[in-house]
């Protein structure tokens, strides 16, 4: 490579990766810059080995049901390793799958650490590289707290290398990924605490999300320990570890316990200066186009704070792209109605404001609309989970500014009612929509 390319794309995650082929496929001289592996966190140790894990809970839930339904079946138990290797194996097929797909497109992939000098130059490897335009797209990392013996847990980098199930484990925290371990472990088998420092399990989301997280687990037999939080961990006789809480209780003979308390943005690599300004919480400041506050210096993904999801980096990426290069003069990304999904036991799934957001906003205008029921699929079968529902609407059309579900099935009902909110659409609009029978998602358009 030589002069200056049209683009420096800092990290090879999935918002790095989809800006440098877009920017590619619009004719842009593009050079990516990835120090680890090929997909980055989501491909890696996030989304797509999470979900394998979280796909094989939901089999051993089915083969308990399955009696239900009349089958003989016995669950003679489960081979984790074999799972993890089969995992671990697409995983490595995938990293090969986004190198070709670069090649693909054009992008000259460099496989090192790279440092932000300025501007207009990155430093690889010892050579500089000079760009008209650089895109910072280096996620973060799992954070750690201070207490001692902290190094005697993992997180969830770790979770992902675990080369058996560990029978005892704790896990701290109360967000997406604590909610998801908790219940990928207690339904294959394992014996599983959660502590944290709150009152409720996703204190962001409207609360009867957290309240249903709370529920599940605890029928799938976790410990729930609120306003709980470990202040050492220490190495027991036997090897196991105990766990020392704030609350002068203990936990003790742990096979594992992991840290899920949030995440901190990967900066380090930025030179002062460069002048990438930082926000108070240690993340990239971005304008509503991803711009920092070094002209040419864009941001995108979980490195500016906002919305730490897959999607929302590539599509971050990708619209910053259009608008550079695609000539979309106005392309940006609207942060607003972003859907998600938490993969826990059940699935929790929101869009929108949450009831107590929607107050704050409107004020007495606000109308909730919610429906708990237990779904056909669970009349046969011996537990009997509920399905929980609750539309948010705002005004006299009744706006529905916030759709929650938590219950099977909800995590693929949500991608097309969140195109339905998106569209402003009203209850008269969910009311005049004509139901799908027998499913759940027809108490979606059916609640009075
Ligand atoms: P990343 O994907 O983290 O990519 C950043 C890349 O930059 C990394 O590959 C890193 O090695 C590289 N890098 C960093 N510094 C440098 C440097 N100096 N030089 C060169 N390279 C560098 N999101 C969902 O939407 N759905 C899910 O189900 C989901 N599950 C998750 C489960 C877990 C356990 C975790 C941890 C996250 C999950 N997420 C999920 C979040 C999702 O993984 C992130 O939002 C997404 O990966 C962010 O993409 P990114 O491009 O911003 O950063
Ligand atoms: P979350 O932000 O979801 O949750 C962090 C949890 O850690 C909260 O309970 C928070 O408590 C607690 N916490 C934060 N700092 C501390 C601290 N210093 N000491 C003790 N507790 C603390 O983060 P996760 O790590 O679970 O996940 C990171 C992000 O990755 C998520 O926010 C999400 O955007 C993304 N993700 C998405 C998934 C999906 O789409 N299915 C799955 C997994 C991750 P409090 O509420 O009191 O602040």
């Amino acid at each position: 490579m030589s002069g200056i390319v049209d683009l420096i794309v800092v990290g090879g995650g999935s918002g790095g990766i989809a800006t440098a082929r877009r920017a590619a496929e619009y004719g842009a001289r593009v050079v990516l810059v990835e120090g680890g592996r090929l997909g980055g966190t989501c491909v890696n140790v996030g989304c797509v080995p999470k979900k394998l894990m979280w796909n094989a809970a939901g089999l051993a839930d089915a083969l308990h049901e399955a009696a239900g339904y009349g089958f003989d079946v016995a669950l003679g138990g489960h081979d984790w390793p074999a799972l993890k290797a089969r995992r671990d194996a697409y995983v490595t097929r995938l990293n090969g799958i986004y190198e070709a797909n670069l090649l693909k497109s054009r992008v000259e992939v460099l496989r090192d650490w790279a440092r932000l000098v300025d501007a207009g130059t990155v430093e690889v490897a010892g050579r500089r590289i000079h760009g008209t335009r650089i895109v910072l797209a280096t996620g973060g990392r799992p954070r750690r707290p201070a207490i001692p013996g902290a190094g005697l847990g993992i997180d969830s980098d770790g979770f992902f290398d675990l080369p058996q199930r560990p029978q005892r484990v704790t896990v701290i925290g109360a967000g997406y990924i604590a909610v998801e371990f908790a219940g990928v472990l207690a339904t294959l088998g394992s014996e599983v605490t959660v502590a944290w420092r709150g009152a409720a399990l996703l204190r962001d989301l409207d609360p009867m999300l957290g309240a249903a997280a709370q529920e599940g687990l605890a029928a799938a037999g976790v410990t729930l320990l609120p306003q709980t939080m470990p202040v050492a961990l220490a190495r027991a006789a036997d090897s196991r570890i105990d766990v020392q809480l704030d609350t002068g209780g203990r936990i003790a003979g742990q096979d594992a316990v992991i840290w899920a308390i949030g995440r901190d943005p990967l900066t380090g690599f930025i030179d002062t200066g460069a002048g990438v300004a930082l926000d108070g919480e240690g993340y990239i400041q971005v304008d509503e186009y991803q711009q920092t506050s070094a002209p040419g210096v864009f941001a995108i993904g979980d490195v500016t704070g906002k919305a730490a999801l897959t999607p929302v980096a590539i599509a971050a990426g990708r619209r910053l792209a259009d608008r550079l290069w695609g000539g979309q003069a106005d392309r940006k990304l609207s942060y607003e109605n972003i859907p998600t999904v938490i993969f826990g036991h059940p699935p929790l799934g929101t869009v929108g404001l949450s009831e107590p957001e929607a107050r704050a906003a409107f004020g007495a205008a606000v109308k909730c609309y919610n429906a708990a029921f237990v779904p056909l699929y669970h009349a046969l079968t011996e537990a009997r989970p509920k399905t929980r529902m609750k539309l948010v609407t705002a005004g006299p059309e009744e706006r529905i500014v916030g759709l929650h579900l938590a219950g099977r099935g909800i995590d693929e009902m949500l991608q097309g009612f969140a195109v339905a909110v998106r569209m402003g659409a009203t209850k008269r609009d969910f009311d005049d929509t004509v139901a799908i029978h027998p499913t759940a998602a027809e108490e979606l358009v059916t609640m009075r």
